[in-house]
Formats: structure tokens, sequence, C-alpha cells
């Protein structure tokens, strides 16, 4: 026998759809059947229709609702290491830092780690993350699968390069590729398909040419993306003009061996040029737009240029020590504020035109979930796609009142606004209340693990002012 679905109806708030035909219902319902939407319209209608055959009726009256946002480059390793790296340069950053800290951590850390980061994510209404290549995958699931999230999760995969922890300095380039597939294997599609596994190349400093190309063909024959930092710093040119004899950076280089495809997700792509940008437009690759941690360490992308030429730019929160706070909902504000001010630092003149609020929306959903590889079910509220659902209670000091909800949600709205958030059809936060894991008791294990790796890695954090 044929279980019965549960169907769900949520009506009487205003709906930001995000569908091609950009429609936003002033008083709009949604019917969700199992884990996807059913239907979607005006309230009267879909009561009309579904209200006899609902198991729930929520009424969501002065609240509005958008599809669940997508964070398109994470590193949830990095979470219990907020802090440990504020106003370094970029080489500390990495070599005293960020890769003892990440080297020394255990398969239970980086499960804590997920899971205060997926807390953070979810407060700020993201459903779905790219993560950037992190420590151990199995932590990383198991945070994911507990908390009811959907991610594209990737290892952090090296095979070369200066100033590794030793640990990390045997790792062949076979060794780099069997873990993944291995990864693959074991979580691909698991927590009801809220989980996918991705290929990572941390970066081209740290790949050998074998390592590229075999991602790249291991990528294409499971149908599967790859998740690599490009482009970061003008250092990472340099280096690849000098060892391959190519006229500009990374991704020319990467466009002679042809890595770009059109499953690639280009972390900040800061130092292009605009040949670069028309061979990443040409082969698809999708960039993730890092706006805090751009602005901390890298410089000002070509964000504007990159969408004329119509290339698919979403929107990331990065890692915690290069950010600190994990809110999409600050990053879609920094997007905008940042490619704005980015037009009077090139000619002196300030475009307030320039990203506006649809264009930034656009990025934290329908353009995230095709940089994931997902649009097909995720980006937009439509019939037929899975229910991931943020719900906004606008009624609060930061976004009252309310003349225009489109740039309310992009110029005003806090993570706090963020009152309950739905992914695949279940809820993980509800009144602010994270649903599947005990918000304190996650806060404060981790606080003592992220103690413990510090220990071990040696970090010793040079202390400021004067501390009593
Ligand atoms: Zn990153």
């Amino acid at each position: 026998m044929m279980e019965r679905k549960v169907v769900s109806v949520v009506h009487g708030g205003m709906i930001i759809t995000m569908d091609e035909e950009q429609r936003v219902f002033r008083d709009g319902g949604i019917v969700i059947e199992d884990d996807k939407i059913k239907a979607i319209g005006e309230s009267g209608d879909i009561l009309g229709r579904f209200s006899h055959v609902a198991d729930h009726i929520i009424d969501l009256t002065g609240h509005i609702l958008l599809p669940g946002f997508i964070n398109s480059h994470v590193h949830s390793s990095q979470q219990l290491a907020r802090g440990i790296a504020d106003d370094v340069d970029l080489m500390t950053w990495l070599h005293h830092r960020i890769w003892p800290y990440e080297s020394s951590m255990t398969e239970d850390d980086s499960y804590l780690s997920t899971l205060l980061c997926g807390i953070e994510l979810i407060h700020s209404g993201v459903t779905c993350f790219a993560e950037a290549g992190g420590q151990h995958v199995s932590g990383m699931a198991r945070a994911v699968s507990l908390l009811g999230l959907r991610a594209c999760l990737t290892e952090s995969t090296m095979d070369s390069g200066h100033g590794l922890p030793p640990s990390w300095t045997t790792r062949t380039t076979h060794h780099c590729i069997q873990s993944q597939k291995d990864n693959y294997h074991n979580y691909h599609n698991t927590a009801q398909g809220r989980i996918r596994i991705w290929f990572g190349i941390r970066q081209i400093m740290n790949s050998t040419n074998h390592l590229l190309i075999q991602t790249r063909d291991a990528a294409n024959q499971l149908k599967t993306g790859i998740h690599m930092h490009v482009a970061e710093i003008p250092y990472e040119n340099q280096l690849v003009m000098d060892a391959h004899k190519v006229d500009h950076g990374t991704v020319t280089y990467l466009a002679k061996i042809d890595f770009l495809r059109n499953n690639l997700l280009a972390a900040h792509s800061v130092w292009i040029d605009n040949n670069e940008i028309s061979l990443l437009s040409r082969a698809g690759v999708k960039v993730s737009h890092c706006p805090a941690a751009a602005m901390r360490m890298l410089g000002f992308a070509p964000v504007r240029e990159m969408l004329d030429a119509g290339i698919c730019v979403s929107l990331g929160t990065d890692g915690a020590p290069s950010n600190n706070r994990m809110s999409i909902v600050d990053e879609m504000y920094l997007a905008s504020l940042i490619n704005k001010g980015r037009e009077v630092y090139a000619n002196g003149t300030t475009d307030p035109t320039a990203l506006p609020a649809e264009t930034i929306l656009k990025m934290a959903t329908v353009n995230g979930a095709k940089s994931v590889l997902w649009d097909d079910e995720l980006g937009s509220l439509e019939v037929g796609k899975k229910a991931d659902i943020v719900v906004v209670n606008p009624l609060s000091w930061p976004m009252a009142p309310v003349h225009d909800c489109i740039s309310s949600i992009v110029y005003c709205m806090r993570s706090e606004n963020v009152v309950s958030v739905m992914c695949n059809g279940l809820w993980i936060m509800k009144n602010k209340k994270i649903i599947n894991v005990d918000e304190e008791e996650v806060i404060l294990k981790a606080m003592q693990a992220s103690v413990e790796i510090l220990k071990r890695a040696g970090i010793k954090l040079p202390t400021r002012m004067n501390i009593i």
C-alpha cells in the first residue's frame, strides 16, 4: 500500500517567487506535498482548492516568503576558527593560522564545525550551501543530514605547494582523486537526496597539472561539479604566468588545458581581465562572489562586467576566519554596496544603479541554484520544485516600514528578520528555533573543541591592547 502524502498549505503572506515572470503574490498561498511544491498562487484560490485535503494550514499573514537562499561558497570546517586570523596578511592567514588549524581537525571537529556553521546559515535563511573544500567530508555529511540542510560537499584537495603542514605533504594525486571518489560513493545523494558530493581544487598554487586533469575527468565521468578558488590574488596569476608561459593568469591557463566547463564553480575570480571574462562566459563557468572576504583580503571583483557578459554570478560568505559573519543576508547588502562603490573607485563617479536589489536577490536564489547545478529543483518557488522556503517577518525595527519589498529585503533585512526556514518540505527553523539540534549545546561543545584544536595546532594569538 502506498503511504499517503503529507499536504501543507501556507497562506496569507507576500510571496516573492523568483520565477521567470518575476511574479510576486501580495496575498499568496503555497501547497507543499511531501518535499515538493504542488501549487502556488493567490491565497483565496489556493485555500479554495486545497484546504479540504490539507494536513496542516498555516496562516503567514504579514510575512514575506522567498525561495531558500543558496550560499555558493562556504568553508564549514572553518567555523571553529572564527577570529583566529583577523587583521593579518594573507600568507600569515594561510600558512600560520588556517592550514595548521585545518590540519589539526578530527572528524568530530568537522562535525561540530559544520553544525555551528549550519546553525548560522539557517538563521540567515540559507537552505543550501556549496562547501568550498574542507576536512572530513563524513563529519560534514553527518551535520548536514542532522540539521536538515542541503549541501554540495567537497573535500579540501591539494597535492603540491609550499608551506603545507607535514601531515598534508604526503598526499599524492592518486590519493586525492580516490578519496573524493570514495566520498562520492559513500555520501552522494544521501540524506533524502539533500547531500551531493563535488570534486574540489583548493587553488591552483597547490595543484599539479595531473590533479587538474584527473579532477576534470572524474567530475565529468560522475556528472558532478568542481569547486575551486580562482584568481584570488595577483601573486597567484604571476606564479601561473611564470610556470606555464601564458600571457595572463589562472583563467587563461585553465582555458588552455580545457578545464573551464559548465560544471566549474569558480570562487572569487577577482583578478581576471576582459578576455578571461569572455573565456568564463563561453564555457558556462559559474562564479561565486564573496563580497566581505573580497573586501578584506582580495580586492574588487569585476562583478558587473561578469554579469553583463552573461556569467552566472552567485553569492557566498566564504569561511568564518575571512568574513567573519556567515550571513547571506549581510552578503546581499554588501554585494550591492561594494559594487556601487567600485564604480567610484574605478572612475571617480558613483553609480547607484549598479547591481540593483532585484539583481542581488537573483544572485542569492536563481543564480545560486544554477551555480550548484541544482536549478531544476531549487532557486525559485514554482510547481514541481523542492519546498525550500524562507519566511521573513518585516514588522520589526530593522525593516519597518516596507514600501518596496524587493529593496527592503536587500537593503534593510537582517538575519534577525528571518523567522522560519523550510528545507525539502520540512521546517528546520521555526519561530527562530533550530528544530533538529540543541543550539546552546552545539555552541558549548564547539567552543571547547575550538580551544583544543588551537592547542594541538600550536597556534598562539598575539594579545591586543592591554588586556589585564
Ligand atoms: Zn574560500
